[in-house]
């Protein structure tokens, strides 16, 4: 099929729920995807943070495929030694004491929702079951993710939303506290706001948070699916700040291009969900467990967390002295460039056209590359980023 009849049939098929890119991806190697037409992108996307070992990494096929023509799926009414071991391994990595494995974020989170509520509804008679979230925040798809969701767009259509989430304003302590009653079972946060717009969370808000959480009996929860799995240059963002969560949910990056998602939970809620309170079919697959442990192996060293850093690091010098730059931040390579002026998603259609694949986030371009990328695709990219910014 051509780009022009992919595009048709698409629209004869399928649900328009997205407003795509008029480019058709059909392979990839490392930082480089090509597209039906055979044209060649530099990807600074890793497809929204997920293929973080890049394009058809060779350990990553190889750990896939030999899984695939061993057990390709299995019920979780059977024991799963691979999801054992990535369980493992996250809880090594964290400090934290239990894994429930799903496919998604909007899972994870469904899942820090679902311990958060019956870990208070037990111990406080049922009196304990609003979460506080934030303005601003993302945290999934499902009707309870939206709800849990801090931004009026997504409050829309799909009524009634589940009850029992408010709002708070990020890096606004005051905001926070007057919404903390005895009826908060827990917070939950992005340290920084990816959909949002790259919005790092300030540490004296984060700390007082935790502070706020841990003298009230009120969980801290944090959402760390796109700052996760070595993004932002830590194995997970919530190590840079000094903080303790009681959960963590994590997605995108951990299976490198599979569906799986993970909510990890400490110590005090590793008993909450029992037999017959929570499960899903697919979650914890045998392929998608092998792919992840792939990802862990390589990624949570200190060699390749230093790398992610020091990349992130020089995109965002290089960044800063391009022109139209009015702002760049993020962590490690999890970067947001405010505009002086122009409209992001103009910008970002340009750069397609000249072949480099790149976000936005709201009014913000963002960027996501693999984290294995190399610096002569970084330059690479940027060239072309420079030239469609000079343009503006
Ligand atoms: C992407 C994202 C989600 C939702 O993940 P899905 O896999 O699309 O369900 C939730 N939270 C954050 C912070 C995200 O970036």
């Amino acid at each position: 099929m051509t780009f022009e009849e992919i595009k048709k049939e698409e629209a004869e098929y399928l649900m328009p729920t997205y407003g795509r890119f008029p480019v058709a991806l059909v392979e990839g190697k490392g930082a480089v995807a090509k597209d039906v037409d055979g044209k060649e992108y530099i990807d600074f996307t890793s497809g929204i943070g997920v293929n973080c070992l890049g394009y058809s990494d060779d350990g990553l096929v190889k750990a896939i495929s030999e899984q695939a023509g061993k057990i390709q799926h299995m019920s979780n009414l059977y024991y799963n030694p691979l999801q054992v071991e990535v369980a493992k391994k996250l809880v090594e990595l964290t400090g934290l004491s239990k894994v429930f494995f799903c496919n998604s974020g909007a899972e994870a989170n469904e899942c820090a929702i679902k311990v958060a509520r019956k870990y208070a509804f037990e111990k406080y008679s049922g009196k304990r079951n609003k979460i506080i979230t934030l303005v601003n925040s993302f945290h999934g798809r499902t009707v309870t993710t939206l709800a849990a969701t801090g931004q009026d767009v997504f409050h829309n259509y799909f009524f009634p939303f589940t009850e029992g989430f408010e709002y708070a304003e990020a890096n606004n302590i005051e905001s926070l506290r007057n919404l903390i009653d005895d009826t908060v079972c827990a917070v939950f946060i992005e340290l920084i706001q990816g959909e949002g717009g790259v919005n790092p969370l300030q540490k004296p808000f984060v700390w007082e948070t935790a502070k706020i959480c841990q003298d009230n009996d009120i969980l801290l929860m944090i959402d760390e699916v796109q700052t996760g799995v070595a993004r932002t240059g830590t194995f997970y963002c919530y190590e840079q700040y000094g903080v303790t969560p009681d959960i963590i949910t994590t997605a995108k990056g951990l299976g490198g291009g599979l569906p799986f998602g993970a909510c990890i939970c400490s110590e005090k809620l590793s008993g909450v969900l029992s037999a017959g309170t929570h499960g899903t079919t697919f979650g914890g697959n045998p392929v998608a467990c092998a792919a992840s442990l792939e990802v862990l192996s390589r990624v949570a060293t200190k060699e390749f967390l230093k790398e992610v850093s020091e990349k992130g690091a020089y995109i965002k010098e290089k960044l800063s002295s391009m022109p139209n730059v009015k702002e760049v931040r993020g962590l490690g390579m999890m970067i947001g460039i405010v505009l002086e002026k122009g409209e992001a998603k103009v910008l970002a259609n340009r750069c397609v056209e000249k072949g480099l694949l790149i976000l936005t986030a709201k009014t913000l371009l963002r960027l996501l590359p693999p984290l294995n990328i190399s610096y002569e695709e970084i330059d690479k990219g940027l060239a072309i980023l420079n030239e469609v910014l000079s343009e503006v």
